[in-house]
């Protein structure tokens, strides 16, 4: 299939291709049908180095910017697999890249790109608070050298396949703060250490084989030395990474599209029905027509908002909207196939229901499709705060 995006990235696309070649449709549908986890699987993309392609080279890792990161995780997708397994160590290294010290840069980062440690989870998300960020009730208090940690996270995914984890907490009560955004800071929290020592994992079984959790922290004693950044700017910091994770998800999302798509003008042209073809009907045909159309033009907003990041250019407004246009299109790309597919798109054996699962939680996480049209309509558009 021909894309009008600019691919400058054919030789990273093709090594991505030929490790998943190795985990075929049967080895994911395995995995899924015994909720399980990929682990062989992403144990050979850490070996092979693709998780550490934005830690840059002094700290041991590729250097490479978020055009061909986000490849790397649309090429997954593409293949019939599910970069959700692993996308957490792309952005959330960027976390302790731009706001760590020094100290821990070089702690982690190296050990993070020899694949020894992983940082696959952030926790922000909580059960009373949702979209509302910045009520989060998670405290961090300081006691000496320690930070006490208290609280309840929710949907907090790969805990149990990852060693660090960030975590935002509020360190100054929301009554005592000028700006709701102040008073929270950001963590890294060794999972070795606080499982079972303060922290309590409860596993949240959910429509789609995503690994997630529930968290509960009753007195976690973290070191004060795991304070990422300065106290009170954790928000700010969080927010830094969003560009870099919605654009990583826009473009897995544009690797689901081109499968789906792929599988149904496949199926349409195979299938033989009133002893022809189904996708000689215009029925058939057209639906997958608009459906490519749409994750062709998503895709170019994708490589604008990577071109943007790569150049330091503010890109938020490219990335909420790639974002929204590819979670939009690979879901309609979903529907498509299934459609093409009849009673064959719900078989197992033919991975559409399963990808058609996968891709469908990019419509709520990890920002839902109201919170981008509330990030465009106030920040670019002028219009009121509505919260
Ligand atoms: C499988 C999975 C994995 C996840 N992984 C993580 C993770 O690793 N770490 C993490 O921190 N979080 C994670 N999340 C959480 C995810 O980011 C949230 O579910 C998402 O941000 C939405 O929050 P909520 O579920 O609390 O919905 P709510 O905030 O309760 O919102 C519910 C609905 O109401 C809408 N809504 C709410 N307020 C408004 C408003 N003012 N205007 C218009 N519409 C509104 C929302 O758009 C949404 O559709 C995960 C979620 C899932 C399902």
């Amino acid at each position: 299939m021909t894309s009008a995006a600019p691919d400058r990235h054919q030789d990273i696309r093709d090594a991505v291709r030929a490790l998943c070649a190795q985990f075929p449709d049967t080895y994911f549908r395995r995995v899924d049908a015994a909720h399980g986890y990929p682990d062989a699987f992403v144990d050979a993309l850490i070996g092979a180095g693709w998780l550490a392609a934005m830690i840059p080279e002094e700290f041991g890792g590729a250097g490479l910017g978020l055009g061909p990161a986000s490849v790397v995780m649309e090429e997954i997708n593409r293949c019939g697999g599910n970069a959700g397994a692993v996308h957490g160590q792309m952005y959330n290294m960027g976390t302790l890249l731009r706001h760590g010290s020094e100290a821990q840069k070089r702690r982690y980062l190296p050990a993070i790109a020899e694949g020894r440690l992983r940082i696959q989870s952030m926790a922000v998300t909580e059960p009373t608070t949702g979209t509302d960020t910045t009520k989060i009730k998670t405290t961090a208090t300081r006691k000496g050298d320690r930070y006490v940690v208290n609280g309840q996270k929710v949907w907090i995914s790969r805990v149990q396949h990852s060693d660090l984890m960030i975590l935002l907490a509020r360190t100054t009560p929301l009554a005592d703060v000028r700006k709701r955004s102040e008073g929270m800071s950001i963590f890294i929290v060794d999972l070795r250490d606080a499982v079972g020592h303060g922290l309590t994992v409860r596993p949240i079984p959910n429509l789609v084989n995503h690994e997630t959790n529930e968290l509960f922290f009753d007195n976690l004693e973290i070191p004060a030395e795991n304070l990422i950044g300065e106290e009170g700017r954790g928000f700010r910091y969080i927010l830094d990474g969003l560009n870099a994770e919605r654009t990583l998800i826009a473009a897995e999302c544009i690797g689901d599209g081109y499968w789906f798509v792929e599988r149904a003008v496949n199926y349409a042209n195979e299938r033989i029905v009133f002893d022809r073809p189904i996708g000689k009907n215009q029925g058939v045909q057209f639906p997958i027509a608009e459906t490519y159309i749409e994750i062709e033009a998503a895709n170019l907003m994708r490589f604008r908002a990577c071109d943007l990041f790569d150049a330091g250019e503010p890109c938020g407004a490219e990335a909420n909207m790639a974002k929204y246009l590819a979670a939009k299109a690979s879901w309609e790309a979903a529907n498509v196939c299934m459609q093409t597919h009849g009673g064959f798109g719900f078989a197992n054996e033919y991975d559409i229901e399963r990808k058609f699962r996968e891709t469908r939680l990019y419509q709520v996480a990890p920002i839902s499709t109201n919170l981008i049209f509330a990030y465009i309509a106030e920040h670019v558009l002028g219009l009121p705060r509505s919260f």
